[in-house]
């Protein structure tokens, strides 16, 4: 490609609070339309917001954990503009001191490590939602305002990234590194996080920016990726053809598949930003901030490396499990239960624990094996089998009993005699004249065929090892 992209990123994430940011009003997604709203939250005249402590406490971890420096003065303003779900006509923002400044994301992208600055992390309210009538010829909109005054958090990065694959690489870390420190339950579905993008193209070796265009309301991932790579072709077929990009702001049609201009860009001033009268500034002490850098736990990039280097994990299956703080808790769990086998534990995470979650559609939290049970189970497996360790694995599940109290009472113990076996190896040869015949043949699917009736007359139980080297040694006795 001719040209160098250049992308940088908006997060917002609806903090994880009981109440909103400035009212006692309930957070509770999916509630009725309006019923859970205030005078504070709509606007009425007369009223005061009192800040939410979590909500502050909150913004102020995530900027923490993101390196920012904390600004230790820090107040709000009125960012002024008037929309419907908007009931103040103005939203309290944070435009002059932010609660962080100048941090940074760490994140790994096609296995090489890459850091992108951010700029600057700071809180505001939720705005309402519109909801658009579905018939085209309707002549009105209704609006719903639970949401209003939702505690938002914006992160705003640098224009670090130059391709949809690092902006796919941080949003996820992003969201990985908010879910680890508990601040947002980073729900795309419900729209806790949410994403403006603003990408522009220069040509190689160019120290000036292009103009930049603004993608607002992005609802997931997916949406980011594709919308880029449209105005990336689109801004640069209006290059090649010797136009100017506009700086403008642009909506991405989802069901076209194209994005569409929504205004001209506006500058700050056009929001009359002037600090809110209402609220004091906050101070925030360094006790504050040492505390708060206490409470961060181990983050994703470098607990995955850990993985890799401490526990022998594939830096692809440390991926997975470290995508989650909760799986990734379970697997240490598991892995500390047994003092070994991080290898046979990734493997029954990521196949088999992974799928029941996506099937249930719960969290590793709610499952129902816990770390202990599974580590007994591992720990059982080798006189089980592997086939029946994967029936007991549903089993358990099904009934939330332990793997040995299943194996104890369906009687599943592997069969490693091999006298017992013996014995039952030359009645199934007996029994099965053609498939010897078709052994001596040299048909090896024969071999499989004879295991296979023995595990039907054993219920799967035969040590398939053992049997294996009975059959061969007797059937090529009788060949010779
Ligand atoms: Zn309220």
């Amino acid at each position: 490609m001719k040209y160098e992209v250049v992308i940088g990123l908006e997060t917002h994430a609806e903090l994880d609070t009981e109440s909103k940011l400035f009212c006692g009003c309930s957070t509770k997604f999916g509630s009725e339309p309006n019923t859970q709203t205030c005078p504070v939250c709509l606007g009425l005249p007369g009223v005061l917001p009192v800040m939410n402590k979590k909500a502050f406490g909150h913004s102020l971890k995530a900027a923490v954990a993101l390196h920012c420096e904390i600004n230790q003065f820090t107040n709000f303003d009125r960012k002024s503009y008037y929309y419907p779900d908007l009931p103040k006509n103005y939203q309290t923002s944070q435009n002059y001191f932010n609660i962080g400044d100048n941090g940074y994301v760490d994140m790994v992208v096609a296995g090489k490590g890459k850091r992108i600055d951010i700029h600057n992390v700071h809180l505001e309210e939720e705005a309402g939602k519109l909801i658009h009538p579905e018939a085209s010829d309707a002549k009105y909109s209704l609006v719903d305002f639970n949401r209003a005054g939702v505690p938002l958090l914006e992160i705003v990065t640098q224009p670090d990234m130059r391709s949809i694959e690092e902006v796919e690489s941080y949003m996820q870390t992003l969201r990985n590194i908010l879910l680890y420190i508990g601040v947002s339950d980073c729900k795309m579905q419900e729209g806790s996080l949410r994403f403006e993008a603003s990408v522009s193209l220069r040509e190689h070796g160019s120290t000036v920016f292009g103009n930049r265009v603004e993608i607002k309301n992005l609802n997931s991932m997916k949406a980011v990726s594709k919308v880029l790579a449209y105005e990336i072709s689109r801004q640069s077929n209006m290059l090649d053809d010797g136009k100017e990009v506009l700086l403008e702001t642009r909506l991405w049609d989802e069901a076209d598949g194209v994005s569409r201009r929504m205004r001209t860009k506006e500058d700050a001033h056009d929001y009359r930003y002037f600090p809110e009268p209402d609220l004091v500034p906050f101070s925030i002490n360094q006790e504050w901030i040492d505390e708060t850098k206490a409470t961060i736990p181990e983050l994703p990039v470098s607990r995955r490396q850990r993985f890799v280097d401490e526990l022998s994990v594939s830096d692809y299956d440390a991926g997975i499990l470290t995508e989650d703080k909760f799986l990734a808790d379970y697997f240490e769990e598991c892995v500390a239960i047994s003092q070994d086998s991080s290898k046979e534990f990734s493997n029954w995470i990521i196949n088999d624990v992974l799928r029941e979650l996506n099937d249930r559609k719960i969290n590793v939290q709610d499952f129902v094996v816990s770390p202990k049970m599974l580590a007994e189970l591992v720990k059982i497996k080798p006189t089980i089998g592997s086939s029946i360790a994967k029936e007991v694995f549903a089993e358990m599940i099904n009934t939330g009993k332990s793997a040995s109290a299943i194996v104890k009472e369906k009687d599943l113990t592997q069969m490693d005699d091999t006298s017992e076996l013996n014995d039952i190896v030359i009645k199934i040869i007996e029994e099965n004249p053609k498939a010897v015949e078709d052994y001596g043949l040299g048909k090896k699917n024969a071999l499989a065929f004879l295991i296979g009736q023995t595990m039907k007359i054993t219920k799967g139980k035969a040590n398939p090892k053992i049997l294996t080297e009975l059959f061969t040694q007797r059937l090529s006795s009788i060949s010779k």
